[in-house]
């Protein structure tokens, strides 16, 4: 069944300590849809500007992507986002934001659209992901990313669009800053009293965490020993998740650990190379064994420990 995402469809300009790239095709809606296609069938809602070409569509067509409520603006730019990572590889630091044809985005949805099952509402002003909520009204599950731009300017509007959504999907320091709570156990009870039923927590090299009223699950990073560029590894962490979530009809407790669990399998891969490249020509295969390794990893057996001889004095 079909996955919806509305997200930025980009152009990044992206610096880290082992390379540059001056122009790659990026965005959150982007680097989710490229994931969640290995699972599911995706589409897209979003904008770019007569500068977006043949290339980058094909990069969605490849993956069979649904494309038809990508708006284009033949006249306009398509958003610009520059960045650098020092050392701390988890840490974005912002250089410049260039939101040229999204600055007037207004999200069209097709009835096709308005039908799909699962809805990922990308990092994009909060006012609007509760428009695009309210069009999706019988959406089996709607899940919502923020960031701190708009956790720092438009907290009150963010805080309603995370009362209309099944599952937030955020990162450490935005849950802590959000919730106005240093501790993140307290922070995660204060973002589910809102509404939600969920609260991933993407925690970059530290792997993720799951809250739910009830339970709490955890998993650690894939131990890579290159990481080359992290944009975009938590929207491809969303669209493993989500599009794992879209193959399945019954989405209990288990099947949102194994999403959780495809969703650091996808991140662990597009953080091995630039911008979309690693993902573009991920195969299914791949995938899956990652996942088994994932699996081995994390796996113990419990055997209650007894002592077995006492020292005598
Ligand atoms: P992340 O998964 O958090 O690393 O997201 C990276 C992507 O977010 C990049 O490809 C950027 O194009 C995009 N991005 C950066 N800033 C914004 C913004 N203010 N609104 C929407 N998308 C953004």
């Amino acid at each position: 069944m079909s996955l919806l995402v509305v997200g930025s469809v980009a152009f990044d300009a992206v610096e880290t300590p082992f390379g540059k790239r001056e122009r790659m095709l990026g965005g959150s809606a982007t680097h989710f849809s490229l994931a969640a296609s290995f699972f599911a069938d995706v589409r897209v809602v979003g904008v770019v500007g007569g500068d977006f070409g043949p290339e980058e569509m094909a990069v969605f067509e490849r993956q069979h992507i649904n494309t038809d409520d990508i708006e284009r603006v033949p006249d306009g730019q398509t958003f610009f986002w520059r960045g650098r990572y020092d050392f701390d590889l988890n840490t974005a630091h912002t250089l410049d934001t260039q939101l040229n044809v999204f600055a007037d985005f207004k999200p069209k949805l097709s009835d096709a659209s308005k039908q799909a099952r699962l809805v990922f509402l990308g990092n994009i002003q909060p006012a609007l992901q509760s428009e695009v909520r309210e069009q999706v009204a019988g959406a089996r599950l709607v899940a919502l990313d923020t960031m701190n731009y708009w956790i720092n300017t438009v907290p009150e509007q963010v805080k309603r669009a995370i009362a209309g959504v099944h599952v937030v999907i955020i990162n450490d320091a935005e849950a802590r800053q959000l919730a106005g709570e240093p501790n993140l156990i307290r922070a995660a009870r204060e973002i589910l009293s809102w509404g939600p039923r969920a609260l991933v927590v993407k925690r970059g090299e530290f792997g993720a965490a799951m809250f739910t009223h009830e339970t709490y699950f955890a998993i650690p990073a894939y131990p890579l020993e290159s990481v080359f560029d992290p944009t975009g590894a938590g929207d491809t962490f969303a669209g493993g998740f989500m599009g794992y979530l879209a193959s399945h009809d019954e989405i209990d407790e288990e099947t949102m650990r194994r999403a959780m669990t495809f969703g650091s399998v996808m991140a662990s891969f597009n953080v091995e190379e630039f911008g979309t490249e690693r993902v573009s020509r991920l195969t299914q295969d791949e995938i899956n064994q990652r996942f088994r390794e994932f699996k081995r990893m994390t796996h113990f057996e419990e055997i209650p420990f007894e002592r077995a001889v006492r020292a005598t004095k």
